[in-house]
């Protein structure tokens, strides 16, 4: 397949083109731009409401969205270290997660004396959604571009479940630990208030799943009309572009924490077992792969090579394979 000479971006993305020297249009447009919108100024907005938080003097001043992944453990790890937040940590169990990374997750909190809360939602409803969210007609293109159908709602369901324990426990923000090649890197999904979308607009994004699913992903997916009226809300802060990310100094970190990279998981993935599926799935509907958008983007920043990512974006190995092939006959049971 034809790939872009200078990230990994390949033919088959939708609305791409390359010019004479083989380099893609996403490349062009990227040349001599700032990666990162006015960083200084996002990082004092960070600080400023740090403090305000701190200043309220609650029980907790951020919850902490904690997947035992690499980057939300390195994210806890700097969140206090740098910043002395008192944080309650929060798991979103969906019940595919690596058995290994509850092990690592109760390791690194130890360690760092943070609470730990672990939200388990129904399985039969999650089995449901994360089967037929890889369907074409289920999220828009808009959206499939930069990730799989069922990482799509299982960070949906993550922030949303959330910003809920943040609602019921007065906590005034939340923390995120997406990439930076996770994010589409505008100052509006850095720093935020996730109550500005119109309630009927977000209904209608979910309504596909939900004609496949049954009304009651609605309650997973998003918050109910009380809970937007909250005020102040809490603010959601995905905090990697702001405070640094670089993929040495987080394996170097974490591993001095207990952390240590769990098995049974692709090679994508440092948490979920899920993300195999989501991968192999979306790679016959859309026939690109899931991570070939977020892996040029960080080679574009130079926080990894095209080598590296080539290899994360190529056809799964046979131990991915299989690991989905298990994950899909999981959903079905
Ligand atoms: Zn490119």
């Amino acid at each position: 397949m034809k790939r872009c000479t200078l990230c990994v971006m390949p033919e088959t993305y939708p609305g791409i083109s390359f010019d004479s020297e083989g380099v893609c249009s996403f490349c062009s447009k990227q040349s001599g731009k700032q990666p990162v919108p006015s960083l200084p100024k996002l990082q004092a907005k960070l600080d400023e409401i740090i403090r305000e938080c701190k200043a309220q003097n609650r029980k907790y001043d951020a919850l902490v969205a904690y997947s035992g992944g690499k980057d939300s453990t390195f994210l806890i790890h700097t969140l206090k270290e740098k910043y002395g937040l008192r944080m309650l940590a929060v798991t979103l169990d969906n019940g595919f997660m690596s058995e290994y990374s509850f092990v690592n997750m109760r390791k690194v909190l130890n360690r760092l004396n943070v609470d730990h809360t672990i939200v388990r939602p129904r399985y039969d409803l999650m089995k449901q959604i994360f089967l037929q969210s890889s369907a074409l007609e289920v999220y828009p293109t808009h959206l499939t571009q930069f990730g799989s159908g069922i990482c799509i709602s299982c960070i949906r369901i993550v922030t949303n479940m959330c910003l809920r324990v943040a609602i019921e426990k007065g906590i005034p923000m939340v923390m995120l630990g997406n990439s930076p090649g996770q994010l589409i890197q505008s100052e509006n999904e850095i720093i935020f208030q996730d109550n500005k979308i119109p309630y009927e607009l977000r209904k209608h994004l979910f309504k596909p799943l939900a004609e496949r699913v049954g009304d009651d992903v609605y309650t997973y997916l998003m918050l109910d009309k009380d809970e937007y009226k909250t005020n102040p809300f809490p603010y959601t802060i995905n905090a990697f572009p702001i405070i640094g990310y670089q993929e040495d100094e987080i394996y170097r970190t974490i591993r001095e924490l207990g952390w240590t990279k769990p098995e049974d998981v692709d090679p994508n993935s440092t948490n979920c077992r899920l993300n195999s599926l989501g991968i192999v799935k979306h790679k016959q509907v859309h026939r690109f792969h899931p991570y070939d958008f977020e892996m040029s983007l960080l080679v574009r920043q130079g926080i990894i090579t095209r080598e590296e990512a080539l290899k994360r974006v190529e056809d799964p190995e046979e131990k991915a394979l299989r690991l989905a092939e298990q994950v899909e006959e999981q959903l079905l049971s």
